[in-house]
């Protein structure tokens, strides 16, 4: 669901800017959303942070920004703390002995790749009473340099899930290979595939439900609709002037 309010006007510079960024972006969603005959209200789109600080997060909230990313647990921890009432999303590799700054902080796990992980997490979450929503994080495209778990390794996770009464699996995520626009859709495509194959397996289970598909960043955010994503994470398409972002730097 989009439920930020854009406010384009009144502000400084930087406030305006991040708001129009993000108009621009949910925009685009909108006009792909209508291209596949899909409602705008499925996707969420998150604010990456990890680049920026926190004068820029304040500048989000008050464009009417409230999810944001962050891949590593220091800031994560930080950041959850000074802004409470915003829903922080982890989005990095998981070192389990951070899991404590992990568990019952995020709002939502997108990138658990091994069954260690996801013991970790359900044993702390048991710890102390809560259930943790996470992600399975799927390496679709089987490039060496991307993190996740093969298609069958995602089924074990699953079927091992369906014992733990703390986490909730909420879908799959994947990042996809970048400047090969068919290799990209290919694997946004292969992961809603995955999703509609096994969703069918864990019907009924209340610790497994594919409901979500985290897919699509800056450059592929609008391929990434297209084929049926349900959370974007964009970070810079949204704090710097996109027309800056074809700059290699
Ligand atoms: C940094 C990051 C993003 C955002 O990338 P942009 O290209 O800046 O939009 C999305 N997902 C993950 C896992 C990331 O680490």
């Amino acid at each position: 669901m989009i439920t930020s309010r854009i406010s384009l006007n009144g502000g400084s510079r930087t406030i305006a800017s991040i708001a129009q960024n993000h108009a621009a972006i949910l925009e685009s969603v909108v006009a792909a959303c209508a291209r596949v005959d899909r409602s705008p209200e499925e996707v969420t789109v998150i604010a990456v942070s990890k680049t920026v600080g926190p004068a820029q997060i304040a500048e989000a909230v008050a464009a009417g920004i409230h999810d944001f990313g962050e891949n590593r647990t220091s800031l994560l921890k930080q950041r959850q703390e000074l802004f409470p009432s915003e829903s922080w999303h982890f989005i990095g590799r998981i070192q389990t002995n951070k899991i404590r700054d992990i568990v019952g902080r995020a709002t939502l796990v997108h990138s658990v790749a091994s069954q260690r992980a996801l013991q970790a997490i359900s044993v702390r979450a048991r710890e102390i009473d809560v259930v943790q929503k996470l992600l399975i994080e799927v390496n679709v495209s089987g490039e060496a340099s991307k993190d996740g778990v093969t298609p069958e390794q995602l089924l074990e996770l699953l079927d091992l899930a369906t014992q733990m009464k703390h986490i909730a699996i909420c879908g799959l995520m994947t990042i996809a290979p970048q400047g090969d626009e068919s290799a990209t859709r290919r694997t946004f495509n292969g992961l809603r595939t995955l999703r509609d194959r096994y969703a069918p397996r864990y019907e009924g289970c209340p610790s497994v439900n594919l409901c979500e598909l985290s897919m699509g960043m800056t450059e592929d955010y609008v391929l990434a609709v297209e084929e049926g994503a349900t959370i974007l994470r964009i970070g810079r398409g949204l704090w710097f002037d996109p027309t800056l972002l074809d700059d290699p730097a």
